[in-house]
């Protein structure tokens, strides 16, 4: 028998020429190592048990067939009822709310239906890592923003270096993932200025809204006068609920915006587990102390990891939100995050995150990215085989 004739054709040098990310290689290696894993963002307890319950009776006596495109109106009229709530914003469900299959399939809808090829993409970084790749599949040209530690921070001179006319889009995470920064109205509104100026859409990330500390408030960009317009929402329940796994992502915009958003949607998932999506609206109607009790839980976790680490010798930075802390090798006289997280799930068994993964040109490669929102024994577990480390 002849040997069967591969296939020669070019695939899509984009995706062909990409590594894989850097969570599942760091979660592949502390599986083989057996390694304690404060890599990858997921909490290690179970989650709401009502919330799961609520998802395990709709399994067995639910609707277990395709759902609405847009999402169960159960659940837009919880998310809308939840912004109004939470953050004092004003949206008509039928018209302004969508259910996507996770904030990673949001994102990707959002950027294929908002880009044209060619159009240029403002990007923060350090930057999620789904970012640039689906900029680029998109037609986008990016022109970065670049956010240096310890603070993180954008100033006017930085935006007018990366917007123009030519500026279609921007994309603003916040909470910022991995650096932990939560942005005030200061810097919202800075941004906001550019994006009217150029006349620009905001493309928000929020999905940490939930995951701030020390009394933060988290604004969203929709708030911000002038942005009602020009601002797409992303919100997921897998960071309000510490189901990370769960995949389902909210997307709030103004019907004009909508109506294209939903087109991308219809063609990518179509729609979203319907058991997990009526799971997600009972819990979006929990009472204050369920999201204040979270808060607090990971607040308490930030605290006994830091003060841990400190105690190691590790330069801690602060962490306003997320499920993240930074730690800053340079002090230690280090300067290549990559090869000391290598050498630390070797030899400790403590995964962590090296943070230039999160850069596409000019990386800052002195900064670690350790997940906190784990059990105490967890964290004090990873400490004690970083002090014998360090
Ligand atoms: N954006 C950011 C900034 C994230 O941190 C994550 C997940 N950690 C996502 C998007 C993806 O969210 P989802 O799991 O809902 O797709
Ligand atoms: N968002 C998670 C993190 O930042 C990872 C998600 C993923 O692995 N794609 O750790």
């Amino acid at each position: 028998m002849p040997s069967p004739k591969p296939f020669q054709k070019t695939l899509n040098p984009l995706f062909a020429g990409l590594q894989t990310s850097v969570f599942e290689t760091m979660s592949m290696r502390a599986r083989a190592l057996q390694a304690i894993n404060l890599g990858q963002g997921f909490p290690d307890d179970p989650g709401p048990e009502d919330v799961r319950a609520k998802a395990a009776e709709a399994v067995l006596t639910g609707w277990n067939q395709y759902p609405p495109m847009m999402g169960l109106p159960e659940l837009r009229q919880a998310v809308s009822a939840h912004y109004l709530k939470w953050h004092n914003l004003q949206t008509d469900w039928e018209q302004e709310v969508m259910i996507t299959s996770g904030a990673t399939e949001a994102l990707a809808g959002a950027l294929m239906a908002l880009i044209e090829p060619g159009d240029e993409v403002v990007l923060f970084q350090p930057l999620y890592d789904a970012y640039l790749p689906l900029v680029l599949r998109a037609g986008g040209v990016p022109k970065f923003v670049n956010l240096s530690p310890p603070h993180w921070q954008f100033d006017e001179a930085a935006l007018a270096a990366a917007f123009s006319d030519k500026t279609k889009l921007v994309l603003f995470n916040n909470p910022l993932n991995p650096a932990a920064v939560v942005y005030d109205k200061q810097a919202m509104e800075l941004l906001a200025r550019f994006c009217i100026r150029h006349d620009v859409i905001a493309l928000c990330d929020e999905v940490w809204e939930h995951v701030v500390f020390d009394g933060r408030q988290h604004i969203p960009m929709l708030a911000i006068e002038g942005m009602r317009e020009r601002t797409v929402k992303i919100g997921s329940a897998g960071k309000i609920f510490s189901l990370t796994g769960w995949k389902v992502g909210f997307v709030v915009a103004t019907p004009a915006l909508m109506k294209v958003l939903a087109k991308a949607h219809q063609f990518i998932t179509f729609t979203t587990p319907p058991n997990l999506q009526a799971a997600v609206a009972y819990g979006l109607g929990k009472d204050d102390s369920y999201f204040e009790g979270m808060r607090h839980s990971m607040m308490r976790s930030r605290d006994r990891f830091t003060t841990g680490l400190m105690q190691c010798g590790f330069t801690v930075l602060p962490s306003e939100g997320t499920y993240f802390l930074t730690v800053d090798l340079a002090p230690l006289g280090l300067s290549d995050d990559v090869a000391f997280c290598h050498k630390m799930i070797e030899e400790t068994g403590v995964a962590a995150i090296p943070m230039s993964a999160f850069y596409a040109q000019d990386p800052v490669k002195t900064t670690i990215r350790f997940c906190f929102a784990k059990k105490d024994e967890t964290l004090d577990a990873a400490l004690e085989k970083l002090a014998r480390f360090i």
